[in-house]
């Protein structure tokens, strides 16, 4: 996809404001993007990582832009940026947030958010969408979303990176938040969509994760996988206003006993169970606290650096994978034979086995030869 699309497709995407909504300009990723258009105009990277450091927004948009291109020349700039700011990262409180559409994510981020900025702390919300694997529109939603933090100076909003992989779309989101750590943000938020496999991605690159659900919708602890319960530091149920209060209340209490149930955490942290409210701005001192005690328990007990140390292993290896499988799936030499060898494999004219190893014999071959 060339960049034009990935633009087009990004202001589709998770977060993004529609028009009308104003957005300073220093974050406006369309107008970065026509920036880096015209050739001549991209920094060196050394300009790129002084510019991160200094805290400049509009800086920190067009390095993000050169991360997510796919444009073979960006993403060699964008590698060396990451090198320049993995130093200056790992200072921020990194926290995944999840729950289904609908389920209050973008309400609950704009309180929590605004009240973190209010307390003078930078904060970057980060999405992952992994709709935009197949480009066709968001699950996060093209409505408008978090208008209040859209415009708040202390906070940064990107949108998801448009097309990929879901380890491509989750290997750039966490390379954001590198470089976000390395522009001074306190605080990153990296949200995604209950629905499949993104929270895993967003769980392997945050130190709390945070698990949004709704009460009162039937059988609750069968509407969600147990591994993405499993996966939470904590759990809140929201819309806790109104008729529903009574509702979260009782969910509360079926979560917890659930949750018992569960073998302990390697962290040693017990997941906690709260009501929460964005319109009536309850719970949120609540959640700051545990988030507190969480972090303040494992710094204490070594957690925190061992899982950042095995997220950073986690991350080469997904990103070897990925990357074998571009290289190979996106060679147009290949993309032919790949459809040959298939009809054989179907046909029965050829073993499954016989088939890939005579591909991956032919894609080694040609990188051999320098092609
Ligand atoms: P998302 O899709 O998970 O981001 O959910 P939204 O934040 O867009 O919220 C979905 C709907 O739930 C919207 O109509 C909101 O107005 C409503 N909603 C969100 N938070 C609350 C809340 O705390 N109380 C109530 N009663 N409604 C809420």
């Amino acid at each position: 996809m060339d960049d034009q699309n990935a633009c087009h497709s990004e202001s589709k995407s998770a977060l993004s404001v529609n028009s009308g909504i104003e957005q300073p300009v220093s974050v406006d990723p369309k107008a970065a993007q026509r920036f880096i258009g015209k050739r001549k105009t991209i920094l060196s990277p050394s300009e790129y990582i002084d510019g991160i450091l200094t805290g400049n927004r509009t800086i920190l948009s067009r390095a993000i832009t050169l991360i997510e291109s796919h444009r073979h020349e960006h993403a060699e700039i964008g590698q060396e940026i990451i090198s320049g700011c993995l130093p200056h990262s790992g200072k921020a409180i990194r926290i995944g947030i999840t729950g289904v559409p609908g389920v209050g994510k973008s309400s609950f981020i704009e309180v929590l958010g605004g009240r973190l900025t209010q307390e003078g702390k930078k904060l970057a919300v980060l999405a992952i969408d992994p709709s935009s694997e197949r480009s066709k529109g968001s699950i996060l939603g093209d409505k408008t979303r978090m208008e209040t933090l859209s415009s708040d100076p202390h906070a940064f909003i990107r949108p998801s990176p448009a097309a990929g992989s879901l380890g491509g779309v989750a290997r750039k989101t966490r390379e954001t938040m590198i470089l976000c750590e390395a522009a001074g943000f306190d605080v990153i938020f990296i949200e995604t969509v209950g629905v499949g496999q993104s929270e895993t991605a967003v769980h392997s690159m945050v130190d709390f994760f945070l698990l949004l659900m709704l009460a009162g919708a039937g059988d609750e602890l069968q509407g969600i996988k147990r591994g993405i319960m499993e996966m939470a530091d904590t759990i809140a149920i929201t819309k806790a206003d109104g008729d529903n209060v009574r509702a979260s209340e009782l969910a509360c209490m079926e979560y917890r006993s659930a949750l018992r149930l569960f073998p302990p955490a390697e962290s040693g942290w017990s997941p906690q169970v709260i009501s929460v409210s964005a319109r009536e701005n309850r719970g949120v001192e609540t959640l700051l606290e545990i988030v507190t005690d969480f972090f303040n328990q494992s710094r204490a007990n070594g957690f925190l650096e061992k899982q950042r140390k095995e997220q950073s292993r986690h991350w080469m290896y997904t990103t070897i994978q990925e990357q074998l499988l571009d290289g190979f799936y996106r060679d147009p030499q290949l993309t032919h034979l790949i459809r040959e060898i298939e009809k054989k494999v179907m046909e029965g004219q050829m073993s499954s086995f016989q088939g890939a190893t005579r591909l991956i014999g032919e894609y080694r071959k040609k990188q051999e030869h320098g092609h």
